[in-house]
């Protein structure tokens, strides 16, 4: 799913971004940034961020995915602790053996239970 967000600076832009004016529902495609400011089809430029939304994909603010992740090397259970909990990543590292992989293409994290297997304490 993709939605238009307010953009918070003109170097977030990459060529290809798909963008519109706040006053207008005419999309463009940024086609090149130079620093402070980038051009849109129609020779559009973008110098003020304030008047602009960029179409970002949800994907990139989703939560990471909660799995049970094994080490492919050594067969040990890996769970994400502490920050690697909270923090979207791709590649685990394990801690028994130090084998790094990745276990999907989206951010993935190690539980120990899937939401809603969980024991809670009564
Ligand atoms: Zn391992
Ligand atoms: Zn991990």
């Amino acid at each position: 799913m993709t939605r238009f967000v307010d953009l918070g600076d003109i170097s977030d832009l990459e060529t290809g971004d798909i963008i519109r004016h706040k006053m207008g529902a005419d999309a463009f495609v940024v086609t090149a940034c130079h620093g402070g400011t980038a051009t849109a089809v129609r020779t559009q430029d973008v110098s003020n961020p304030n008047e602009w939304q960029v179409l970002k994909s949800d994907v990139v603010t989703l939560a990471p995915i909660p799995m049970l992740i094994w080490c492919p090397e050594c067969g040990k259970r890996h769970i994400d602790r502490g920050k690697w909990a909270e923090k979207p990543h791709h590649t685990h590292a394990c801690q028994h053996c130090g084998n790094v992989w990745r276990p999907a293409i989206q951010c993935t994290v190690g539980v120990r239970f899937l939401p809603g297997f969980e024991d809670k304490p009564a």
